[in-house]
């Protein structure tokens, strides 16, 4: 059984891991050790707030430790609101708040262009030295109005290249077959598998 922590108190991204992962893997996250600190998020890049989150976790915990940075860069927002995605209306504001403030901002500069891309960054660390860097990119286009009630953050409005349905329409099994966050966990998957 491989086993690492994720150092993440999404849940939703949790789920995700494990389902993409399957069989073989144990994923605890944040939230089953609650003494760990919280890491600030000070980086301007994913790969650097991925670094960050996996390195200083990894001081306080013994084992493998990965950390997901991600975001929505959107092109008609000059790729905002890219690493801020979570706070893009403001701190601990709601999935429906940062959609609404995303879709006033196309709006705002329609004819803005709505291509978008999802990017993810894992980051894989021990005691402190970083072990492996993985990315993952979904193309797509930013929809009118919300779509659909599976997955989370801004799936409801991101409609991947290829496909009629938005991310919270498709199941999760779709999702996690294509996404920027599937395409990072395999490559971390195989970095794993060569390291046993
Ligand atoms: P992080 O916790 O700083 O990495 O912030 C990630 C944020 O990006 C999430 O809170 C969501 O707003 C957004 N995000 C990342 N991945 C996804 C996804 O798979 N679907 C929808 N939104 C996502």
């Amino acid at each position: 059984m491989h086993q690492f922590l994720l150092a993440t108190r999404n849940s939703h991204k949790t789920r995700e891991f494990a389902e993409i992962l399957g069989d073989g893997f144990d994923v605890q996250d944040l939230a089953d050790i609650v003494e760990l600190p919280v890491v600030e998020e000070t980086g301007l890049t994913f790969k650097a707030n991925a670094i960050l989150k996996a390195v200083e976790t990894s001081k306080h915990f013994p084992e493998l430790v990965v950390a997901d940075d991600s975001g929505l860069q959107v092109d008609g927002l000059d790729g905002a609101p890219g690493i801020y995605a979570a706070r893009y209306a403001g701190e601990h504001a709601t999935d429906a708040a940062n959609i609404a403030k995303l879709l006033a901002e196309l709006t705002r500069r329609d004819p803005a262009p709505r291509s978008a891309r999802f990017r993810c960054f894992l980051a894989l660390a021990r005691q402190g030295e970083v072990l492996g860097i993985f990315e993952g990119v979904i193309e797509g286009a930013i929809v009118n109005a919300p779509r659909g009630s599976a997955g989370f953050g801004y799936d409801p409005v991101f409609q991947p290249q290829g496909f009629k349905q938005t991310f919270a329409e498709l199941s999760p099994v779709e999702k996690n077959r294509i996404s920027h966050r599937a395409r990072a966990i395999r490559l971390l998957r195989t970095a794993l598998l060569a390291q046993s």
